[in-house]
């Protein structure tokens, strides 16, 4: 995997975007540049976003619908996780802007996990 943290609001998701003759990171939560990347890194970002697509492609075919249900849960339960300890790091940095899309962001992925739960009945 190919780690970067956002120094604005400490996203982990991030978008290349050409500017000219280089090619920018840029992060996917708030638009803040992060660096420009050289022809390996940009290589090996690409090929690290790639393998997360075929991760899942992969796993469609061979998973049941309540095992894609599962694994679904596990990842909103991440990101919910994820974003919460975002929240909690930017107020103790008491930036609050970015305490609240954070929070903001753990309640959207808690509301499906709640539907995902349901689903399977938990
Ligand atoms: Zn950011």
């Amino acid at each position: 995997m190919y780690e970067y943290t956002c120094k604005k609001c400490n996203g982990i998701k991030f978008f290349v975007k050409d500017n000219g003759n280089n090619k920018g990171l840029y992060c996917s939560n708030c638009g803040a540049w992060i660096k420009w990347l050289g022809k390996d890194e940009l290589n090996t970002f690409l090929s690290s976003q790639k393998e997360e697509v075929i991760k899942v492609e992969t796993s469609s075919v061979v998973l049941t619908d309540r095992e894609k249900l599962e694994y679904l849960l596990k990842l909103v339960t991440k990101y919910e996780d994820d974003y919460y300890d975002f929240a909690i790091k930017a107020m103790k940095e008491n930036n609050m802007l970015a305490n609240h899309i954070h929070s903001a962001e753990a309640g959207s992925f808690q509301r499906i996990r709640y539907v995902v739960e349901d689903m399977l009945g938990y």
